[in-house]
């Protein structure tokens, strides 16, 4: 195992933060078609969409079949228990309550700290792992007004790890300035209609953690904000792409 060092051979390595949803999932492909070697991390908290983790193994079995070459570069998956977040923090994610607009107007499913702690958590581990790359799938076009999925915040967060663990990680983020209907496509772009399809039926989005009811863009309550949002950006994928238009 390494041990912080990253040499020339495992410049090409990456650490993908993968929780089940459908912009990790499009991350983990696109990393897979630019890196030689990519490990992933899922990080539990307590959030009552658990269920997202579980649908981690379906989505990378499905990749590794679809693309015999993805999974010669994929490697291990990690899963970091972080359920402090969901006991220091009182949101509808990480509590059973109404969704709703709290002061500010940040939705109440807003975690402060989450994703500043996943991104320092999966530095610390890419220091262990000797990968120089990290991808995650924050987005600052369609998103729910979180200040930490804000390209600023990532950009200050790679200054502060690579200062901190005195390292040179790169930090990606390729759906920063795409919104949910581009995401489809790049999925499209990078796995044709097959990794849309998968995707869409193994990817996890609602917030209140709902399977047992499919739509045409996949499982979830269909009326939350995350269950909003990715039906809106399906929607507007499937009537600009007739290879996006519901199939198999
Ligand atoms: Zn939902």
């Amino acid at each position: 195992m390494a041990q912080g060092g990253i040499d020339e051979a495992e410049d090409n390595g990456a650490l993908v933060l993968f929780s089940g949803g459908q912009d990790s999932a499009t991350c983990l492909a696109w990393a897979l078609a630019r890196f030689s070697r990519v490990e992933t991390v899922g990080f539990a908290y307590g959030q009552r969409h658990a269920v997202e983790l579980d649908c981690r193994a379906d989505l990378v079995r499905g990749l590794t079949a679809l693309r015999p070459d993805w999974a010669l570069g994929l490697g291990e998956a990690h899963t970091l228990d972080v359920g402090v977040i969901g006991a220091l923090s009182d949101t509808a994610l990480t509590r059973e309550r109404e969704i709703e607009l709290g002061e500010g107007g940040l939705p109440n499913t807003f975690v402060p700290g989450r994703n500043l702690i996943f991104v320092v958590l999966a530095a610390a581990l890419a220091y262990r792992r000797g990968l120089k790359h990290i991808v995650a799938g924050m987005c600052e076009t369609d998103y729910s007004g979180y200040p930490d999925c804000r390209d600023d915040t990532l950009k200050a967060l790679q200054v502060a790890i690579n200062l901190g663990m005195d390292r040179r990680f790169v930090l990606h983020t390729p759906l920063m300035w795409r919104d949910k209907a581009a995401t489809w496509r790049l999925a499209q772009e990078l796995g044709g209609v097959d990794l849309v399809k998968l995707i869409r039926e193994h990817s996890h989005t609602c917030y209140l953690g709902e399977r047992g009811q499919w739509h045409e863009w996949g499982y979830g309550c269909g009326t939350c904000p995350a269950c909003r949002l990715r039906a809106d950006g399906w929607t507007r994928y499937a009537a600009a792409s007739s290879t996006g238009e519901p199939a198999a």
